[in-house]
């Protein structure tokens, strides 16, 4: 792969927006993306793994809770910073920003909101430390867009729980230590439950094949029978609401990520339109070209603004989850439009490990799916404006 020369656009000069800290926190998010990051992920994604090594440099930039308070082991950090760092990431790859996002918002946000206190104490600080990765079991076989039809389920044994059921599509689920499961109980209530590697019953196969977040683990969580001490049950919220909970501060992370893509799609795109002859002149200099690369800075600059000023909403507790949802779908669909004509004014090479181009496509046709897809997320904005539901 080409060496790293990733320049981040600024068209609107955001970073006058931005505090001393949030740009210490980028910046040294991005020094470390560009040292530990770019000159491994493309061989990890060729050959379908997820770099392990890195989990330490992520755990030491303050990928894991940045916003999880210091005294649980996290980083104590605003929105804005948390969105920076998942921008930072997923400008490397949109599978290692998925590892920590997953971690972040799936994992520890409903420990952290959802649990007791000796839950936190137990799991935030290994999780913080990456000493213990996690995964988020809440899509099924038949109910993906539609959670809350899940049929995964536990009953009340008396001393502790029996869990059943099956998750599908888990990222980080073949090496998670733990994993936050939603699942009914008897009444068909949904609660989260924390479900440890180990547990007898409780196995997590790895899903091959995939032409996307290829650096990313992706697996299932199957239960059998797994006995659950009933001390794992997060006792402070259940119902549909509680993982959605989490969804939005994911999906607000997802927001700022896809960012990152586009940024480093167009940054690509730029520089080898002012190097690549054609004609004997930089293919820069023709008009179509131009037209690509001046719609990317335009697009890429509108979503800095929307993201940034929900990150702002989001710090004052304002922000609703139909504004994350538009910021969601509005940038990942930027970016996976950039993706493509950034691919193509690559030529030939566009579709090479050479550069990272094609990696960002393939990876983002997963966060266009992932966390809702672009379809769902356009129906609650339906919704919220209408106040009519389309979903059903
Ligand atoms: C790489 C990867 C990693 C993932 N990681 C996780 C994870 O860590 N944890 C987790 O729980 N899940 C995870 N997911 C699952 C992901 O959230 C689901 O794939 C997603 O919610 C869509 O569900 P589905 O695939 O079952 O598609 P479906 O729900 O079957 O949807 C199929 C199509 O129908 C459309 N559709 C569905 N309902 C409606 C409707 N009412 N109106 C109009 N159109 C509709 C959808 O938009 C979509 O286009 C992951 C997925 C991928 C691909």
């Amino acid at each position: 792969m080409k060496p790293d020369l990733f320049e981040a656009p600024d068209y609107y000069n955001l970073d006058d927006l931005l505090s001393d800290e949030h740009k210490l926190v980028r910046d040294a998010t991005r020094a470390w993306v560009k040292r530990d990051v770019s000159p491994i992920i493309e061989d990890y994604a060729q050959n379908a793994e997820f770099p392990k090594q890195i989990i330490g440099g992520l755990a030491e930039i303050g990928a894991f809770g940045p916003y999880i308070p210091e005294t649980y082991g996290g980083a104590g950090l605003d929105q804005i910073s948390y969105g920076l760092i998942m921008q930072e990431i997923e400008r490397g790859d949109s599978g290692i920003r998925s590892t920590a996002s997953v971690q972040s918002s799936l994992v520890m946000y409903p420990i952290w909101k959802y649990g007791n206190e000796a839950q936190r104490k137990k799991y935030l600080p290994k999780l913080a430390s990456g000493e213990w990765i996690g995964c988020f079991g809440l899509t099924e076989p038949d109910h993906g867009s539609n959670p809350s039809g899940m049929t995964t389920n536990f009953k009340d044994m008396g001393d502790h729980y029996l869990l059943n059921g099956a998750k599908m599509w888990i990222s980080n689920a073949p090496f998670a230590q733990i994993a936050i499961v939603w699942a009914k109980d008897e009444t068909g209530r949904i609660h989260g439950l924390i479900v440890e590697r180990g547990m007898e019953g409780f196995t997590t196969p790895e899903t091959h094949n995939k032409w996307s977040l290829r650096a990313s683990a992706t697996g299932e969580l199957i239960f059998d029978n797994v006995k659950i001490p009933k001390e794992n049950l997060l006792p402070n919220k259940s119902g549909l609401g509680a993982p959605l909970g989490c969804l939005d501060s994911a999906r607000y992370g997802i927001a700022w990520g896809a960012i990152g893509a586009a940024m480093d799609c167009y940054d690509t795109a730029l520089r080898y339109s002012k190097e690549r002859m054609q004609f004997g002149k930089p293919i820069g200099q023709f008009q179509l070209q131009q037209k690509k690369l001046a719609e990317m800075i335009t697009e890429i600059t509108k979503a800095q603004l929307l993201t940034w000023r929900l990150g702002v909403l989001k710090n004052e507790n304002k922000a609703t989850s139909a504004q994350i949802s538009m910021a969601k779908r509005n940038n990942v669909d930027m970016a996976i439009t950039i993706a493509r004509n950034a691919r193509q004014m690559l030529g030939g090479m566009g579709i090479t490990g050479e550069y990272s181009i094609m990696r960002h496509a393939m990876n983002l046709e997963s966060v266009i799916t992932y966390e809702g897809t672009h379809d769902i997320h356009l129906l609650i904005t339906g919704l919220d404006i209408t106040g009519l539901n389309a979903f059903k």
